[in-house]
């Protein structure tokens, strides 16, 4: 599609926003795409209707734009690390954090155990398992319900209203963890997490159980996009010192084992999770959040991975386009304001 088919030109007060229509294309599009599979790895998540499909963009000054099933509740799985490393920066400073988890990517999958011995003090970044368990073991809190409530706090203020966790997901995962588990243990005899090690998992098992839309997940991205402010509530969910560390890590981690070719080609900090979705972050922009069950063999989602592809390509929201000024999603914006 030409930027001309975007209509750069139209008049927003009889056509709408060529944004909206975008999406709507691609939607109508990427419907048909069928390829990937659920995740089945925990139950209830093997429960989800796959044909589901949503994409939404929020502005950093607060419009948004969505198609698809943008109410329909999921569970944010990976998505939480991003925002939990956040909050771990925010209890410990980066310096002692940097101390319990790396910040470098590995190449492996996303629950790889293999990297994990004796000779690495600190699990490579907090975007796989490990390290995220880690880093959700770095939460300060007097004890379980405390940690449990500062984290649902944290995430009400990215999402701008109260936030839930998901019973039967969290229990699946509680239940059939043992890899995670696996890996918690391995940590603790190497003296890299504390003696909390079940409330811990306990904790690790309630982020990624964390119920959003599709909408949340564009508002948290967006959050992000806005030096930590919601656009929608204004309020501040992070401190602005360290949004570059999670969208740093975002870029570098965030699709694991296929970030390399993320970075290369789609040029956005962004985290997926099993769940099928998908949050990406234009700095200064927009946050987008896609999400669709279906996963490809990395366990990003198949249609999330395209769409950014063709939201990247087609308002030029690659980084490095950024920083040379190439990016075109203001210009296409601006017949809306
Ligand atoms: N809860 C999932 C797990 O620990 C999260 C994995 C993911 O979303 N990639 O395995």
């Amino acid at each position: 599609m030409e930027n001309d088919d975007l209509g750069l030109s139209h008049d927003s007060t009889t056509e709408p926003s060529p944004i909206q229509a975008f999406l709507k294309h691609l939607y109508t599009q990427y419907q048909p795409l069928q390829a990937g599979k659920v995740a089945s790895y925990i139950p209830e998540l093997a429960k989800v209707d796959p044909d589901l499909f949503s994409i939404c963009i929020v502005t950093v000054d607060g419009k948004v734009f969505e198609v698809g099933d943008a109410d329909q509740l999921f569970t944010l799985q990976s998505i939480s690390k991003a925002f939990m490393y956040g909050m771990a920066l925010e209890d410990h400073g980066r310096s002692y954090v940097s101390t319990k988890v790396g910040v470098e990517p590995t190449g492996d999958p996303f629950n790889s155990i293999i990297r994990l011995d004796e000779s690495s003090k600190r699990p490579d970044n907090p975007m796989i398992n490990a390290g995220a368990i880690a880093t959700t073991s770095l939460i300060k809190g007097a004890d379980p319900t405390e940690r449990l409530n500062r984290m649902l706090e944290m995430f009400r203020r990215y999402i701008g209203h109260e936030a839930f966790v998901d019973m039967s997901v969290f229990m699946s995962e509680r239940t059939t963890g043992h890899r995670n588990r696996a890996m918690a243990h391995l940590m603790r005899n190497f003296g890299m997490i504390d003696d909390r090690l079940d409330e811990s998992l306990d904790l690790y098992f309630q982020q990624c159980s964390l119920l959003v839309n599709c909408r949340d997940l564009a508002v948290m991205a967006a959050t992000l996009a806005n030096r930590g402010i919601n656009p929608i509530t204004d309020e501040q969910a992070i401190h602005p010192d360290y949004v570059r560390d999670i969208l740093s890590v975002m870029y570098t981690c965030g699709m694991y084992n296929y970030a390399g070719q993320w970075a290369y080609q789609i040029g956005l900090p962004a985290k997926s999770g099993v769940c099928g979705g998908i949050i990406a972050v234009v700095p200064n922009q927009i946050g987008i959040g896609v999400f669709s069950p279906r996963l490809d063999s990395h366990g990003n989602s198949v249609r999330g991975v395209k769409i950014c592809e063709e939201l990247s390509r087609q308002f030029n929201l690659h980084l490095l386009d950024l920083a040379m000024g190439r990016c075109k999603f203001a210009e296409t914006q601006s017949p809306l304001s």
